[in-house]
């Protein structure tokens, strides 16, 4: 059984640039929706019993792909925020210097990404050998799926953002890109110390 991971912060902390109705309805709703779903489809076949998340994630397709990415999307999303303003360091800071220019023009190539990926999907920042890498994936496809590794991903569906930035996509990105990611938790992606924790073994 696949379980709904605990948010690593309060959903209060981000007062209004995340509020908690939108912690609500996108982890208490959209998360465990799909949770469930998975459950229900692995728990009517057999076969699936026992796979991990990854082997799903890997094998399935369809309807039970969807609700598996979406799980594994939305478990490393939650711990790519935080409510501390933080900032790149140590060797993730120097890889964003010499690759991009600085922390301000990645910031502004992942919102030039995110805010024009058509429809709903992701945008991740990805580390393909020593090389940081900005990918989009659409609707509930995964860089697990890809053999892809991310360090950070954004959700760009619009039940990230409808409950406080309306349509304004744009918006919710620049504010989440400026004042709510956990840069420690992305250097910890470097050699793949956090993404572990959203491989849920089922
Ligand atoms: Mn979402």
């Amino acid at each position: 059984m696949f379980t709904l991971p605990l948010l690593p912060y309060s959903t209060t902390a981000f007062g209004d640039l995340i509020s908690v109705e939108t912690f609500e309805y996108h982890h208490g709703k959209h998360h465990k929706s799909y949770v469930d779903k998975a459950n229900k489809l692995v728990a009517e076949d057999e076969a699936l019993a026992g796979k991990s998340l990854v082997e799903l994630i890997l094998s399935a397709k369809g309807g039970l792909f969807n609700q598996v990415g979406q799980i594994w999307n939305h478990s490393f999303y939650w711990l790519c925020l935080s409510p501390e303003a933080k900032t790149p360091g140590g060797k993730l800071a120097e890889m964003i210097a010499s690759q991009f220019g600085s922390h301000a023009k990645l910031l502004e190539k992942l919102k030039e990404e995110a805010t024009g990926h058509f429809g709903s999907g992701w945008t991740a920042l990805l580390i393909d050998g020593e090389r940081l890498q900005v990918k989009s994936y659409h609707d509930a496809d995964c860089p697990v799926k890809h053999g892809d590794t991310p360090l950070l991903i954004l959700d760009v569906w619009e039940h990230a953002y409808y409950v406080d930035y309306r349509n304004n996509r744009a918006a919710h990105i620049e504010a989440i890109l400026d004042k709510a990611i956990d840069w420690d938790f992305v250097a910890l992606n470097l050699d793949r110390k956090g993404t572990e924790r959203a491989d849920q073994k089922g």
